[in-house]
């Protein structure tokens, strides 16, 4: 890739590379994503090269084009009639038959799919399949058509944030779930697209809902271009080109759709701002929420971070004056703040994980004709397998953790690398046959609740019961018809869904956050409290939030089911600022995974050899990933620590340099991460 041109070089001859090939002019990239790519190479200490291979789609990149014209085979109305059996003597056929019933072909699946073309001309010929071709429609200006937002009246907030966000600059939205945040995105999008300048709205991976993509097409009739992770490389690279002529009004997408380029930007907007996977967690590890926010800066158009719990760095971001801070606080007229309440654990029996006054009111709400939402982030049927006779606990061979019975398979499985064990109930220590299951996962707590609840129906929604494809679409559907019912779910069911008929959402097994070495445990749990927690009473009926826990009188805790998140988080910063911790101080790692820990820890003490420290810059380390073993590698780590970020930089560009060097660079698999979200 050419970046920009020079006649005079320093390299050497053999390092200079000939141009290969030259691009259609629409495939480069746009001079403010070239800057906002050099920008992010320097700020995370990467490769220019990478960076731009991650900001460009795969067809893109390969300079296929995915506007030319595809050539498909497919099947005649006559060839859909013929059934399979018609054609036993001829297996070729009867094969490509077969196939062509499921989908259409191009020519290159043909070929992979070992299709001779003797048996392509043979169907042809007989007029049960043709040669057909697709095109993709022509680059147009978009232009809005029309609006459909009748009857909606702004409460008064919601007209004193939108006033106070017309002027260029960065926002940070603060709207309690159901809020209408969504409703001021709409009315800062309209205005803008009416005026002919897009829009780039941003959503976590898991909020990018079929339901979200329908909300913005059902308002604004304009070309909306979707972009994330599971659509094909042509969509994606479709999407991109028509973003970049200018012929979509709005692009929505996942992470990477940061790097969408505009013709004519108008505002970037990331919702749910706090989410940790706007933040790439391998290669090239940036964070998409703040290269929106820089991004904003190099295009001259407003970025608005939206959130009902904003992260500690927006927070600190206002507080340095860099955003302003707009606050969202009302529901719609009607419908009331759900109430909070702590179940204190210490002093209640439990029964499989329930307290009595937690059943009890379940059962009211039932009762009542109303639906019951059960949340616990564990998945599986038991997070600890252990022998009763000599106590002796199932361990991943392969990680440092624990493996997660699965009741329906009666497997054990490692949630961090996917090692399966068939569980035969047989101790690998003493084998006696006694080994129990401890703890929760969401199979227990739903198998628990059918035998409570058994004219109810118990829905769970987890990572293993929607693999089958529409699964999900399925149970929602469910759910909202509204009969009275009961959902079990990790944290895949508390974001980005609606369930107006749930009043009464119960919390379990939060307490590990309290324990955790991970500083940022707390400020987690604060946040996944109220997601949660805004799933109830979202229409007219009023919502309770029942929290199981034994560290009921924690302060913290206490501060923030008594006085909201923001005394919460301001409580919190405070603690930051006083251990010198992100977001007052900033965090870079090195890290480094062997085969060995020896060897993890060697090449990091080789990267520090050298005494010449910056005054400003702590260096800490080696020391064990939070997960010191995992998927049979050994994970060591160095944290820089800094005030200034520019010392920070500086330092670890040199401990880069001695990285590259050491001897052992090629024995270990090393990473930059500058903001890391975890210390795993
Ligand atoms: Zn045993
Ligand atoms: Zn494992």
């Amino acid at each position: 890739m050419v970046t920009s041109l020079d006649s005079s070089s320093k390299v050497s001859d053999q390092k200079i590379r000939e141009v290969i090939k030259v691009m259609p002019p629409d495939f480069s990239m746009t001079s403010s994503i070239l800057k906002l790519c050099r920008w992010a190479a320097t700020y995370y200490n990467h490769p220019i090269g990478e960076v731009v291979s991650n900001a460009l789609p795969g067809l893109i990149r390969k300079g296929v084009n995915p506007r030319s014209t595809v050539e498909y085979l497919c099947l005649t109305r006559k060839g859909r009639q013929i059934k399979l059996n018609e054609l036993k003597r001829a297996p070729a056929q009867r094969h490509l038959l077969k196939l062509l019933q499921s989908k259409n072909l191009e020519r290159n699946e043909l070929k992979t799919a070992d299709i001779k073309s003797a048996t392509i001309r043979a169907l042809v010929s007989k007029a049960w399949a043709t040669w057909q071709s697709s095109s993709f429609d022509q680059s147009s200006k978009f232009q809005l058509k029309a609006v459909n937002d009748e009857g909606i009246l702004l409460n008064y907030e919601q007209q004193f944030a939108l006033r106070n966000m017309q002027k260029t600059g960065n926002y940070l939205l603060q709207g309690v779930t159901g809020s209408g945040k969504t409703e001021v995105y709409f009315q800062l999008i309209e205005p803008l697209l009416n005026a002919g300048r897009q829009a780039l709205v941003l959503v976590p991976e898991i909020g990018l809902t079929p339901q979200t993509i329908t909300r913005f097409a059902a308002r604004f009739n304009v070309e909306i271009a979707v972009l994330h992770s599971s659509i094909s490389e042509r969509e994606r690279a479709k999407g991109w080109l028509r973003a970049k002529e200018g012929s979509v009004g709005i692009v929505l997408g996942t992470r990477s759709a940061v790097f969408a380029p505009l013709a004519n930007p108008g505002i970037i907007i990331v919702d749910e701002e706090h989410d940790t996977s706007y933040k790439q967690q391998d290669g090239f590890r940036y964070s998409a929420r703040d290269l929106a926010v820089i991004r904003g800066q190099f295009e001259s158009c407003s970025v608005v971070l939206g959130s009902a719990t904003p992260s500690l760095e927006s927070l600190r971001n206002v507080e340095a004056k860099k955003y302003q801070h707009l606050f969202l606080s009302q529901r719609p007229q009607g419908s009331t703040q759900e109430h909070y309440q702590l179940v204190d654990t210490r002093h209640i029996e439990k029964r499989e994980g329930l307290t009595q006054p937690l059943i009890n009111s379940i059962n009211q709400e039932l009762q009542s004709g109303n639906q019951v939402l059960v949340f616990l982030n564990r998945r599986g049927f038991a997070p600890v397998m252990m022998c009763s006779s000599c106590g002796w606990i199932f361990q991943c061979p392969r990680c440092d953790a624990r493996l997660t019975y699965h009741l329906q398979q009666n497997e054990l499985v490692c949630h961090h690398c996917g090692t399966i064990r068939p569980h035969n109930n047989l101790c690998q220590a003493c084998g006696e046959h006694q080994v129990a299951a401890i703890g929760l996962g969401t199979q227990r707590i739903e198998q628990t609740l059918k035998t409570l609840f058994k004219s109810f129906p118990v829905l769970r929604i987890d990572r293993d019961s929607t693999r089958r494809k529409d699964s999900m679409i399925t149970l929602i559907n469910r759910v909202n018809r509204g009969d009275p019912a009961i959902l079990v779910g990790t944290q895949l069911l508390a974001k980005g869904h609606h369930f107006p008929d749930v009043t009464l959402v119960a919390i379990l097994d939060i307490d590990n956050a309290f324990y955790s070495t991970d500083y940022r445990a707390l400020e987690r749990l604060g946040q996944l409290i109220l997601q949660v927690g805004g799933r109830a009473g979202r229409a007219e009926k009023p919502g309770r939030v029942m929290i199981q826990t034994e560290f009921a009188s924690q302060p913290l805790l206490k501060k923030l089911i008594d006085e909201g998140y923001s005394a919460f988080a301001k409580e919190i910063l405070k603690e930051r600022l006083l251990q010198q911790l992100p977001p007052y101080h900033f965090h870079a790692l090195i890290r480094a995974e062997a085969n060995t820990a020896e060897l993890a820890q060697n090449f990091l003490e080789s990267i520090l050899t050298e005494e010449t420290y910056t005054a400003t810059v702590d260096l800490l380390g080696p020391i064990p990933a939070l997960m010191e073993k995992k998927a049979g590698k050994f994970r060591y780590l160095i944290i820089l620590t800094s005030k200034d970020r520019n010392s920070l930089r500086k330092e670890l560009s040199k401990r880069i340099a001695l990285a590259e060097q050491s001897k052992l660079t090629r024995k270990v698999r090393w990473s930059v991460d500058v903001d890391p979200v975890d210390l795993f």
